[in-house]
């Protein structure tokens, strides 16, 4: 069945029920820009062309099974059930600036093993597709809008490696930012990535304004590779030059975790500087959550000060960040992995 993301397929639904264009405008605006119900939505149309609508379209391409809700910050944690049978989570954040966001999953499982992720530990199932992908932001607004909010940010941070499910996540930025869609700004988007330079250099053609987000982690290429097994495909030499190019049309985010003993040192800091001298980016210190399928801690939080003013005072316009719904195991992959464990008991 088609979903409500199909576009030529809902412009033939409108032709065969001799309806003027201006019907399906109304139709688009209680699904995003309202986050109506599929009842409001459907009320929209003629009242002969409903049925024909409600059997040919699928609403939502995911079932909300579960939402944990924090209760020391405003995070909320979904896991979503997949017509398959697989489940795959977002996390909804409300910091206290007030800007909603959500961070959504791009595929079931992960083939990028990062030894930091739970996601990494699942290994990889599928591609999530664009509508599966988009469901995670529309039932999130729908969930979100009795609070008076709508999600104003959205990243690629979830489950899966965004760039390695190019087509699927590409549509679904184009939805994101289309006025009759999502509606959202392009510094309001953010892709996700460990590091594959050519799909960066393509995300960057085709996307000069959204926003990339490159997870470093380390610019020691030993450690990078420890961290993260992908890095020894793509070395931190030809990844510095793909950072350029995006750097060079829009904003681009250094994610780095800090993981205490493994890359919060000098040498670590040295590297840093090296490796991104001369890029315009922002870089983001991170917590870790810890998880108990390795033995990684996190950073103490005076270091990871310290670690931050450094980082300041070499120049380099730094973030400290501080970590949402830890009560929710918010980190990518915790409570799916989770589930998966008990379920298996
Ligand atoms: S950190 Fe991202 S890329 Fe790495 S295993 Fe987890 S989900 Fe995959």
């Amino acid at each position: 069945m088609s979903t409500i993301y199909d576009t030529d397929y809902i412009e033939e639904l409108r032709v065969r029920n001799a309806m003027q264009p201006h019907r399906m405008k109304l139709f688009r605006n209680a699904l995003f820009k309202n986050s109506n119900s599929w009842g409001e939505a459907l009320a929209t149309l003629p009242e002969t062309a409903r049925a024909d609508f409600e059997s040919n379209l699928t609403f939502e391409s995911l079932e909300m099974s579960e939402r944990h809700d924090s209760e020391i910050d405003g995070a909320s944690k979904l896991i979503f059930k997949t017509h398959d049978h697989h489940l795959i989570e977002s996390v909804v954040l409300r910091p206290k600036s007030g800007r909603t966001s959500i961070c959504i999953s791009s595929q079931v499982g992960c083939a990028c093993y990062c030894s930091f992720c739970a996601t990494g530990m699942m290994g990889f199932t599928r591609n999530l597709t664009a509508a599966e992908i988009l469901d995670q932001v529309s039932q999130a607004n729908r969930m979100v809008k009795s609070e008076g909010r709508s999600i104003r940010n959205v990243v690629f941070m979830g489950m899966g490696e965004p760039l390695l499910n190019m087509d699927n996540v590409f549509q679904s930025v184009e939805f994101l930012r289309a006025a009759p869609f999502f509606n959202l700004s392009n510094s309001r988007i953010t892709v996700s990535t460990v590091g594959i330079p050519q799909a960066m250099d393509h995300f960057t053609k085709t996307f000069p304004d959204v926003q990339l987000a490159f997870s470093l982690h380390s610019a020691r290429q030993d450690v990078r590779e420890k961290l993260m097994p992908q890095a020894r495909k793509y070395p931190l030499e030809l990844l510095r030059e793909s950072l350029l190019k995006a750097s060079a049309s829009g904003r681009v985010m250094i994610e780095y975790l800090m993981l205490a003993g493994v890359n919060d040192g000098e040498e670590d800091l040295d590297a840093l500087e090296r490796f991104l001298k001369d890029i315009p980016v922002h870089i983001n210190l991170i917590p870790y959550n810890e998880f108990s399928g390795n033995n990684l801690h996190e950073t103490p939080v005076e270091e990871r000060n310290k670690f931050a003013d450094r980082l300041k005072l070499l120049g380099f316009d730094t973030t400290l960040r501080y970590s949402l719904g830890s009560d929710v195991a918010a980190a990518c992959g915790q409570l799916v992995q989770h589930k998966i464990k008990v379920s298996a008991i």
